[in-house]
């Protein structure tokens, strides 16, 4: 195929790049403006590692500037702005986005190497989240608390408000690009708060396209802004303290960064996953076999609920296992642009030498490869399978750390508890996945698994965040879903009415 370039032809975008002998140069926002700089951060595809745009970066002095401007007038334009203008412009980013998709679509193919159907799908959740955001307000409601039961507080009252925090710093990952923009900004902004959006360094167009279209649809420019620079450079930015939340879509190691330079603030932090699944000896065999060949290979693994670890009860290991394998064998690896392919490639040749070495690690330690496990060039792997004895799992390193690609251990048992306690010993609780129909089986493992979101009969998926989900342990802080995430990007405030007058205290 030919080298990988970006479409440029939809002119709705034209004044966030300028284009530089036949390479375009994207845009920073600040500061309510899009602005180029000679500082610049070089992109390249997944597909093919080749040059497809340069990202211009802005200077550390200016984005305090911005950020002092955003904390002074910014945060008020979108406060004092009536919420049901802001749900509007949420509304009609969903309606730029389905008219200018063609161009987002084909960002995520070749800047984070999504296959057709996955980059297409990114686009439509995105739209059906934003659309969602009306189920957001329901949960921007306060309390009325009665004094009357404590001595020291009859003839008083409170309210319980919930008010924007001021700044929230948005940091993305590379993964869900998109998505992860959009669903971040629409809770953050519904009620009230002023953004800086940090997109991922290797895949960062699709923020950039999505910042675009939030302006157009009229969020005030004094209230949101986009700084790219990289990760290892924000660590002025994430402790100032004029942002008051930091949400934080990444790795553990990341988040665990984060927190020690950040100080004290609001924290969301959406952090590494890889997910168990357990199934049980009544499983619906096929179908639970086509789940987790799907969770291991979708989006090359790269996804936090992607599924590492199967455990599966003796008696149908062997047809699991060669039906998982029967499922790896029909997924298509290959150039993503090409409609056929199921799996393309990985974000970057390090995450492809971590993965390698994650299969060697586990040949070393006697396990078996039951499917692929070759690496085919600089990015481009074949998912792998892998075969372990139980009581060596835990020395992997597929098992104590996040691997974020297509690997998956698979290893039997025959008593709960060793699921139980296989699933549990990870540093990671992010989802698990139940497939059977033993409902005294499932209710033990739903009481103790430690985990956020469990998924029964069905390979864990975050989709739209319409059933919340989020970390325990090394997995996060907080939970993102459409109704939920709202109340941790919102403050309490407790207002108190002394009355004073004589009432209730006759009857004392
Ligand atoms: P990452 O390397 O941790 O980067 C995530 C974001 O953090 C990027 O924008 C990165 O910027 C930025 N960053 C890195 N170091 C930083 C620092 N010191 N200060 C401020 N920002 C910093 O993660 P990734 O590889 O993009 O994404 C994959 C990870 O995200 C996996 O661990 C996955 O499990 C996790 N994830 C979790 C969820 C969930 O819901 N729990 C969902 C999706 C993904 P640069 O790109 O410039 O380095």
């Amino acid at each position: 195929m030919e080298k990988t370039k970006l479409s440029l032809d939809d002119p709705f975008f034209n004044d966030i790049y300028d284009v530089e002998e036949g390479i375009p140069v994207f845009k920073y926002f600040l500061n309510g403006e899009w602005k180029k700089s000679n500082d610049r951060s070089k992109i390249v595809s997944p597909i093919d590692n080749n040059v497809i745009a340069y990202i211009s970066r802005p200077e550390l002095s200016e984005v305090e500037k911005a950020i002092e401007n955003m904390y002074s007038k910014g945060k008020w334009k979108i406060r004092d702005m009536p919420g049901d203008v802001r749900l509007k412009i949420i509304e009609k980013i969903a309606d730029i986005l389905e008219k200018h998709q063609d161009v987002v679509i084909d960002s995520l193919v070749i800047n984070a190497g999504k296959t057709y159907n996955s980059a297409k799908g990114e686009v439509l959740a995105t739209i059906e989240r934003l659309r969602k955001s009306p189920l957001d307000l329901r949960k921007i409601v306060g309390d009325l608390i009665p004094g009357d039961w404590s001595s020291e507080a009859l003839e008083t009252e409170a309210l319980i408000r919930r008010e924007p925090y001021g700044i929230s710093l948005i940091i993305i990952p590379f993964n869900y690009p998109l998505f992860d923009s959009a669903n971040k900004i629409t809770y953050t902004i519904l009620p009230g708060n002023a953004i800086i959006l940090k997109p991922p360094s290797s895949d960062p167009i699709p923020s950039l396209f999505l910042l675009k279209m939030a302006i157009e649809a009229g969020l005030p420019k004094e209230s949101i802004a986009l700084i790219t620079l990289p990760g290892k450079h924000m660590s002025k930015v994430v402790s100032n303290s004029k942002i008051g939340i930091i949400n934080l879509t990444g790795s553990t190691e990341t988040g665990i960064e984060v927190m020690k330079e950040a100080g004290i603030k609001q924290f969301i932090m959406e952090l590494g996953g890889g997910d168990p699944a357990i199934v049980l000896g009544d499983a619906d065999i096929s179908w639970a076999a086509k789940r987790i060949s799907l969770a291991i290979t979708s989006y090359s693994g790269q996804r936090c609920d992607s599924i590492k670890l199967i455990l599966a009860e003796d008696k149908i290991y062997e047809q699991l296992k060669n039906e998982i394998v029967n499922e790896l064998s029909k997924v298509k690896v290959g150039d993503p642009r090409d409609k056929g392919v199921d799996m393309g490639p990985l974000i970057d040749k390090s995450s492809a030498d971590q993965w390698e070495e994650g299969v060697k690690d586990a040949m070393a330690k006697g396990c078996k490869i039951l499917f692929g496990g070759k690496r085919i060039n600089d990015t481009f792997i074949e998912p792998a399978l892998i075969e372990c004895d139980r009581d060596k799992v835990k020395e992997l390193v597929a098992y104590k750390e996040e691997i974020f690609s297509s690997i998956a251990i698979i290893t039997k048992f025959s008593d709960l508890n060793q699921a139980i306690e296989l699933s549990n010993d990870r540093r990671y609780g992010l989802d698990a996945s139940i497939f059977g129909n033993d409902v005294n089986k499932i209710r033990k493992l739903v009481r103790l698994l430690e985990v956020g979101a469990i998924y029964i009969n069905d390979m864990p998926k975050h989709g739209i965040n319409y059933y919340p989900f989020g970390g325990r342990k090394d997995s996060g802080i907080g939970r993102e879903g459409i109704g939920y995430s709202i109340e941790q990007v919102t403050a309490m405030k407790s207002i108190v009415y002394n009355y004073k007058g004589k009432g209730v205290w006759d009857y004392i």
